[in-house]
């Protein structure tokens, strides 16, 4: 495919405003924003077979399994909205979801471009994670998403560091600062 194509994946803690900062890149680069998160929200309101398969894990705050997110993220990333590239929020996770995602992008004759980090102290993630509480979340599912995310998800920021692909952004700002940083970072 010609030169065009972005694929970008944003990393952050619970709380980090990953999700809105997706959504607001993702129309400024005309690229689909993909939220796994969301993705799985929407199967469970519409009753799905993969909503009743994944309903009770995400309630307790714990990941689903890398083999059905591998099977949701392969079916969503192979739609005709992501030829022109994606912004992937929520995905990977783990270290065997990048190796997933690697493959993925693989198939596709595609390699991940960046990888943003939107990095926010603890204790403003605990304060912005109560603001934003949904209904079934408790204060013990919050605190087992950050336990969940610590041991899981951040080594990935030392991995992508590696691989040369990790951009840096202090997500501890307003939404619009954090929009341009982000835009900046991947330029
Ligand atoms: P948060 O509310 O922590 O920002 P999301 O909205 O991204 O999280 O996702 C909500 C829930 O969906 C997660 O807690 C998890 O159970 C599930 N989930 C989403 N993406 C993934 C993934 N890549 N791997 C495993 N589980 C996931």
């Amino acid at each position: 495919m010609a030169g065009g194509s972005l694929h970008v994946v944003l990393l952050g803690p619970p709380g980090s405003g990953k999700g809105t900062q997706a959504e607001r890149l993702a129309a400024k680069l005309s690229v689909p924003a993909i939220s796994t998160g969301e993705m799985l929200r929407a199967a469970v309101a519409q009753g799905s077979a993969l909503g009743a398969r994944v309903e009770g894990v995400m309630a307790s705050g714990q990941l689903v399994s890398d083999e059905l997110m591998a099977e949701v993220v392969q079916d969503r990333l192979a739609k005709d909205d992501c030829k022109g590239g994606f912004l992937l929020d929520g995905y990977p996770r783990t270290a065997a979801q990048t190796q997933t995602l690697d493959d993925i992008l693989d198939d596709l004759g595609e390699r991940l471009d960046h990888v943003i980090y939107l990095s926010v102290p603890e204790e403003e993630l605990v304060r912005r994670a109560l603001l934003r509480q949904r209904d079934d979340d408790t204060e013990e599912v919050i605190q087992e998403r950050l336990r969940v995310y610590r041991n899981e998800t951040e080594p990935l920021v030392a991995h992508y560091e590696q691989a040369g692909l990790l951009r840096r952004v202090d997500g501890d700002r307003s939404m619009d600062e954090v929009t341009a940083a982000m835009l900046e970072a991947i330029r």
